[in-house]
Order: structure tokens, then sequence, then C-alpha cells
């Protein structure tokens, strides 16, 4: 039995080391030079270690966690709390985002019962927490984290369990989490290829065929489909993309996010603050022995109105001026900034996945649902856990397992 996973981020890459677990031959197609994805770490000059993409593995985080566990790869507290960052110098209590988060989700769910029609996350702030609510902490943090329009995104998808929050430290992987895909990619070698992209699919008699870039084909009797929601429409599908994921596809956007990084002259105690009329939100993690931070400052603009804010088609230094007003607490390294802007990387397209105003609870079963032999993953199929590398790891395994069915091993 061979099976090829198209993608070799943390989703692509969980699959098929699972699959290689089963006594599966599995090939892995990964367009970039380089594995991991969204999972992209960074060691500046001074040689501390940043994240451009995903960062914040939370205390629930249950499946990527388990895979650390398994890799014996450490995981380090940030000593910045996500859920409650301090904004204009005050830090609210975790009661106070508790209260907030409940009476939107409590809102929000009796609005759903009552009339059916779901509705956008500003509406079900402004109803929930009055006229002020976009200078709350919890919105600011909310929509900071949506990475897409607060009028657009839909409350069915993103508020029903938006009051469970975890309060307690995120964490990384020591040597940065692209080191996951690294350690996962050293175990498959050489089945992963790099340099190597997907460009169509057709199923013939029951097998999958996969083009290549290179103009070579690979056939195989079953293929994961683990590349960002973007570029499933970039792939040449002979019998056209599935009509149920495309369906499904329609109902979900892809965000907008930038990441800036930049190194410190010295270390400082760990902080995070958040902007209080922007969506956009700066912090500086503690080091390994919990005594002062890294030698770095990263911040995250979710969405695209802040990225035009921070003017980032101008590059950094707008953002490094905004940054270094909200962080007189830090100094910042001269000429060590790097930004990264996720719209602009064409294995990307995007940040992550949200559901528009309108999405049904059957998208995401939709998305789960094999289509003969093919299988989707990715965080946009992580139904709860979208928009996380928590849930790329438990995509990835639920894709094993559905692989696993359909060749009935
Ligand atoms: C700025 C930013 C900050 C984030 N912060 C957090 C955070 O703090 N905490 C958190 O949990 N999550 C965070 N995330 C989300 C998290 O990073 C993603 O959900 C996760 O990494 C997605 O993994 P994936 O495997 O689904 O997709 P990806 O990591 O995108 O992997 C898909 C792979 O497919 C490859 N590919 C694309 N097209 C083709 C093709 N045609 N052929 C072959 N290969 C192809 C790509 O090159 C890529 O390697 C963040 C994301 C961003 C962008």
């Amino acid at each position: 039995m061979n099976v090829v996973v198209v993608g070799a981020g943390l989703a692509g890459l969980t699959a098929a080391w699972s699959l290689h677990r089963s006594g599966v031959e599995v090939r892995v197609l990964e367009a970039r030079d380089r594995v991991g994805g969204r999972a992209f770490s960074h060691t500046l000059d001074n040689g501390a270690v940043v994240e451009r993409g995903g960062e914040f593995i939370e205390i629930d985080h249950h499946a990527i966690r388990g895979l650390c566990a398994e890799l014996s790869i450490p995981l380090i507290p940030h000593g910045v709390t996500f859920h409650r960052r301090p904004i204009d110098g005050e830090t609210p209590t975790a009661a106070e985002i508790q209260a907030a988060m409940a009476e939107v989700t409590r809102y929000s769910r009796s609005r759903l019962a009552r009339h059916g029609a779901d509705f956008a996350v500003d509406e079900a702030f402004a109803s929930a927490l009055g006229s002020s609510f976009r200078s709350q902490p919890a919105y600011r943090r909310f929509v900071t984290s949506l990475a897409a329009d607060p009028a657009e995104a839909s409350a069915r998808h993103g508020l029903l369990d938006a009051d469970q929050v975890p309060f307690e430290h995120a964490a990384r992987a020591r040597g940065g989490n692209q080191r996951i895909a690294t350690e996962l990619w050293s175990r498959l070698e050489p089945s992963v290829e790099l340099g190597s992209a997907a460009v169509g699919v057709a199923t013939d008699s029951g097998r999958v065929v996969i083009a290549r870039s290179d103009g070579s084909e690979l056939a195989a009797d079953a293929a994961v489909l683990a590349v960002p929601m973007p570029l499933l429409s970039s792939i040449d599908w002979r019998h056209g993309l599935p009509e149920p994921w495309a369906r499904a596809l329609d109902q979900l956007g892809f965000g907008h996010a930038a990441k800036l990084s930049a190194g410190l002259i010295a270390g400082a105690p760990p902080r995070a603050q958040q902007a209080s009329q922007a969506s956009w939100w700066s912090w500086n993690s503690m080091d390994e022995t919990a005594t002062t931070s890294v030698r770095a400052v990263s911040a995250f603009a979710g969405g695209s109105a802040v990225q035009e804010s921070l003017n980032l088609d101008g590059g950094a230094p707008s953002w490094i001026d905004q940054l270094e007003r909200q962080r007189p607490d830090l100094s910042l390294e001269p000429g060590s900034a790097l930004v990264t802007r996720w719209d602009g990387e064409p294995w990307t397209r995007g940040a992550y996945s949200y559901g528009r105003v309108g999405w049904e609870a059957d998208v995401d079963e939709a998305l789960r649902r094999p289509q003969g032999a093919l299988v989707l993953a990715g965080e946009h199929t992580a139904g709860t856990l979208a928009g996380t590398l928590n849930g790329a790891v438990a995509s990835g395994n639920r894709a094993a397992a559905d692989v696993r069915r359909l060749l009935s091993l």
C-alpha cells in the first residue's frame, strides 16, 4: 500500500508519520525547500529563536503536546498569558475576561437558539458588551487573533465556545516550533521531496494520480492533501474539486497576519502588551531559566486593516516606531527587525481559516469526509481547533486514521 501526502506542514507530516508507523509506504511532496509550513522558526543574530508563524501552544493543545512528548521535544512556558494581555498599562483580571467572554457566548447561543440565522462577531460583541465593546480587552484580544474582518466572521463558528479561555501560560518548543516538523522529517527521510509541488490530482480506477511540478506523475492507493486552504484552488483537479468540499470551503475565509521579530540589547521581565485601538500586540517571552526574557521581542498583527495602519508596504520602520512607543521597557537592537507577511507567501497566501457569516456546523464534517481515495488535512479541517498548530496535528492524526480505514489497514 502506498500513500502520497501533499504538504509538509505539521498536518501533512503528522499524517505521514502516523501512516509510516502503520507500515504504509509514504511519499511526501513539499513545494518549499523547507518543512514546517506556517511553523517557521528563525534564529536572530543574537542567538534568540523567534517564530515567524505559529507560536503559542496552549495548555489544552493536547495533540501537539502529545506529539512533542513522543519526539522528546521540551516545551518552554512563555511567561506571558495569551488571553489576558495588558492594555493601556492595565492588566485585566482573569475574572473580567471570563465574564466578558461568557456574556458574548451566552448572547450568541441564545440568539442562535431563538432565530437560527448566523450573525457577525462584531454584532455579538456590540450586543453583549454595549457600544464601548471595541475598547474592551476581551474584544481586542479576540479580533487580533481572529486575523479577519470581525464584521464578516461568523458568530456561530467563532463564539459558541469562546468562554473556554485558558489562563495558564502558553508554551513553545525548545529550539523553535519548526523543530517539531524537522524532527518528523528526519524520521521520514528519504520519503520527503522538497521543492516538489503537486500541480494536479486525478483519480483513475480507484488509484490516485498526482502530477508534480517537474512534469512527472505519482500513483498511489490514497492521497492526503494537507496544503493551506487557498492552495487547494490552485491545483488542477482533473475531475473538479469534489463538490462537498467545494461547498464547505465556500463557507470559510482565510485571514491575514504579519509578524515582527527583533533582537533586544538585553533581556527584560517577560511582558505582553495589546494595542488598545488596533489589532496587534507584542511580547517578550521568558527564557529557559525562567529568570528573564529571551533577547527578542515579537509582535503579531491580525487582519488586513491593521497591516495598512502599520504601513507594512513600506517595510518595518512604522511598526518598529509604534513598538518602541508601546514598549519603552525594551531596547531593540538596531537593524535586527524582521517582518514576515504571510499574505505574500505563495505557498500559504494568508494566515489561517475562519468561518464566514452563514457558516454551518456541517462544514467541518464535509471537509473531514474522504472523497474516494482523497483525504483532506490541515488546520482548516480541524473544526473547533482550526487556526492552530494543535489543529494541524490533530487533523493529521485524523487523516491518517481515515486512510487506514479506506485501505482496510
Ligand atoms: C502569523 C501566524 C501566527 C500564528 N500563531 C499561532 C499561534 O500562536 N498558535 C497556534 O497554535 N497557531 C498559530 N498559527 C496557526 C498555525 O501556524 C497553523 O494553523 C498551522 O501551522 C497550519 O499547519 P498546516 O500543516 O495545516 O499548514 P501549513 O503549515 O501551511 O503546511 C502546508 C504545507 O503545504 C505546502 N504546500 C502548499 N501547496 C503545495 C503544493 N501544491 N504541493 C506541495 N506542497 C504544498 C506548504 O509549503 C506548506 O509547507 C499562526 C499562523 C500564522 C500565519
